[in-house]
């Protein structure tokens, strides 16, 4: 059997700082964005893709920026995606004469209106929430299933261990009593280790040990941050929209 590339992914990314997962995720959003802005602006699928999750969600829409010489592609996807919208507002029932869209909105029933309303809702997840979730799904299936080979296990043991998220999500994939167990074990290694830097944080504020040098502790605030609620701008606000499908 081959070992899928998503193991190598994560023994190699372990000894970086952060949940694993996070790391990957976020670096394959970052691929995706960046094939979709120089390779695929005008291709009428990604198109149709954009125009029916009208653009990005929020956090993933303001990773665009940082794609130096990305701004024409960003402004021919979202041309699109301002169209579907203005399209959808003039296809409306609630359109029933040739006046301007204001008047005739202004003239129309509740239900109407209501339904107008509705209709703007992005038909599909934001593609890169949506990519997200795909290859989250099989990094924590991968961990789960070779959780128990030396180079997951110990990779893992010397990392900085898995955000909240993730560590529901490998914990649900694993089968075996005892896989399940070293998982497990391992986290609650890496929690504990954090909520003692977070108390000798705690400590060090109190005006008996002012004069006292801050070491590892120092960041652990944010390593909680990341911990409980995932590495930063990893995470969309659309993810996992499945309204209307
Ligand atoms: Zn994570
Ligand atoms: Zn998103």
């Amino acid at each position: 059997m081959v070992t899928p590339h998503s193991f190598f992914d994560l023994v190699e990314t372990f000894p970086s700082s952060g949940c694993a997962i996070c790391n990957l995720v976020k670096r394959d959003v970052n691929r995706y964005l960046n094939f979709v802005l120089y390779e695929r602006v005008t291709k009428p699928d990604t198109q149709e893709t954009f125009r029916a999750a009208r653009g990005l969600c929020d956090q993933h829409g303001w990773q665009l920026p940082d794609y130096k010489g990305g701004v024409l592609g960003v402004a021919i996807l979202y041309r699109a995606c301002i169209a579907e919208v203005l399209q959808i507002i003039e296809e409306s029932p609630a359109s029933p004469d040739r006046g301007g869209i204001v008047r005739r909105l202004a003239t129309n029933t509740d239900t109407q209106a209501t339904a107008l309303a509705n209709q703007l809702d992005p038909v599909e997840p934001c593609p890169a929430c949506a990519l997200l979730q795909e290859r989250e799904d099989e990094y924590q299936e991968i961990m789960a299933k070779y959780i128990a080979e030396t180079r997951m296990e110990e990779g893992f043991r010397n990392s900085d261990g898995l955000c909240l998220r993730h560590f529901q999500g490998v914990l649900r994939q694993i089968k075996d009593g005892r896989e399940r167990e070293l998982l497990v074990s391992i986290q609650v290694g890496h929690f504990e280790a954090l909520k003692d830097e977070l108390e000798q944080f705690i400590n060090q504020h109190d005006y008996r040990h002012l004069d006292e040098e801050m070491a590892g502790e120092r960041d652990s605030w944010l390593r909680a941050i990341a911990r409980l609620g995932g590495e930063k701008g990893v995470f969309g606000l659309r993810r996992g929209d499945r309204r209307r499908k």
